[in-house]
């Protein structure tokens, strides 16, 4: 998005393709972001005022895919398939009535799960274009058609089809950024086995007030107080078996989830389990901020295992006090595991486009001529780096686009 942006006040005509029916990637989802915890939306809604003032030269597509790239520097073509959004963007309100009278309840992708969705509904409270979406292979048609019927706009169409669209661009920037590591993949862990085992992503919308509980951190088996809370750091990271590689923001964004907490109960205790907590720079002023704080435990060690006591769905994480000396068994509400970024295109190529890769599946730099990486898809970073990436590879591309 930033890329986007940049490319666009300079000048250029730029095309920005996006897969889901809403912008602002990961962070769109976060209840607030470090150092500063602030609400996302703080930053986002300066980038979305940017984009609708520019939109003399910068055009959006929502929910299209790149179906092919061919070409070379200065004249590619870009095949990008528009899959169908079910509801006509420019004549959606966003009044919210086609959502109660839809019959289907199906898992909300933007909630990882934690809550259902109705099949026609609104990505989230904030989304960037704020439109509803329907899920095509949820809904049940004309047998049903009560959205159709009340929408005052006429904007739901339910015979709505993908389409094709040919670009001609100069230079193209791949930023398709990250998904977390799937935790059901250390089974020591118990992350699917075990009801009260989380995510960090899901305690991002654990803690948003637009989350599936308003904001309430509870336990996903019962609704209760979630008031003790371990963090295991690096859960899969660093590890031969799962992800090699650091992500460099797991310790810091274990550490800001830790205040959700904190805040939300004041008699709360957060433990962190880590092997050594990682924050350089200026984010060590961070940590030392929220290492004061008494409710905040850290222990050194790596978990060894999670148990869950039968009737209660409470857990007790087993580990390794390195700084103690012992083995300690700690009896918790909820686990948080503080999971990794996994580049999105390791799994999934973009057609055409036969990118470069480290060991780790993470793009090099020097890619074909023409064409620039950013964020997450060049290596695990925060918000702060992944923007400034975004500056660079426009200002590359549009440099780009004089030498071609
Ligand atoms: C739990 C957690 C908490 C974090 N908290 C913070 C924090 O507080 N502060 C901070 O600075 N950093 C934080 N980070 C890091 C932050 O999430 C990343 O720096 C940021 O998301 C990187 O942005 P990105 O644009 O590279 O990737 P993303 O945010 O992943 O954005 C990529 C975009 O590309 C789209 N896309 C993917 N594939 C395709 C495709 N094939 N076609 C079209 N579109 C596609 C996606 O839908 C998405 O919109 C956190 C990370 C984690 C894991």
């Amino acid at each position: 998005m930033t890329a986007a942006i940049e490319a666009q006040e300079t000048g250029h005509d730029v095309f920005l393709v996006e897969k889901e029916a809403y912008i602002g990637g990961r962070v769109a989802g976060f209840h607030r972001y470090f150092p500063k915890l602030c609400p996302p939306y703080c930053g986002l809604e300066i980038n979305f005022r940017r984009i609708r003032s520019g939109h003399r030269y910068l055009k959006l597509f929502t929910q299209a895919e790149v179906e092919n790239v061919s070409g070379r520097a200065g004249n590619f073509n870009v095949s990008i398939r528009l899959n169908p959004r079910y509801v006509h963007a420019d004549r959606c309100t966003a009044c919210g009535q086609c959502s109660p009278v839809c019959p289907v309840d199906m898992p909300s992708s933007f909630n990882y799960g934690m809550d259902t969705t109705k099949a026609i509904y609104l990505p989230h409270e904030m989304a960037f274009p704020m439109k509803y979406v329907l899920d095509g292979d949820a809904c049940l048609g004309d047998t049903c058609n009560k959205c159709v019927e009340v929408c005052p706009t006429e904007a739901i169409d339910l015979h709505m089809t993908s389409r094709k669209m040919d670009l001609t661009v100069g230079s193209i920037i791949v930023a398709t950024g990250w998904s977390p590591y799937d935790a059901s993949k250390i089974d020591f862990l118990g992350f699917g086995q075990y009801p009260n085992v989380i995510n960090n992503v899901m305690m991002e919308r654990l803690a948003s007030s637009n989350g599936p509980t308003k904001g309430d951190i509870v336990r996903p088996s019962d609704g209760k107080a979630a008031k003790r809370v371990a963090f295991v750091q690096c859960a899969g990271s660093r590890d031969v078996n799962h992800l090699p590689y650091c992500s460099a923001i797991c310790c810091l964004s274990s550490l800001k989830e830790a205040t959700y907490l904190r805040e939300q109960y004041p008699d709360s205790q957060a433990y962190i389990f880590y092997i050594d907590l990682r924050a350089t720079g200026s984010y060590t002023d961070f940590f030392r901020r929220i290492e004061k704080d008494e409710g905040v435990v850290l222990v050194k060690g790596k978990v060894a295992g999670i148990e869950q006591v039968p009737d209660s769905h409470d857990l007790i994480v087993e580990a390794d006090d390195m700084l103690g000396g012992r083995k300690v068994r700690v009896p918790v509400d909820m686990v948080v595991l503080a999971t990794g970024m996994v580049p999105n295109f390791a799994e999934k190529q973009i057609p055409g486009l036969d990118l470069k890769r480290d060991e780790y599946g993470f793009a090099l730099e020097g890619q074909p001529e023409g064409v620039y990486i950013s964020g997450v898809t060049r290596r695990p970073m925060d918000v702060v780096s992944s923007v400034r990436d975004g500056t660079g590879a426009a200002l590359k591309a549009a440099a780009g686009m004089g030498r071609s």
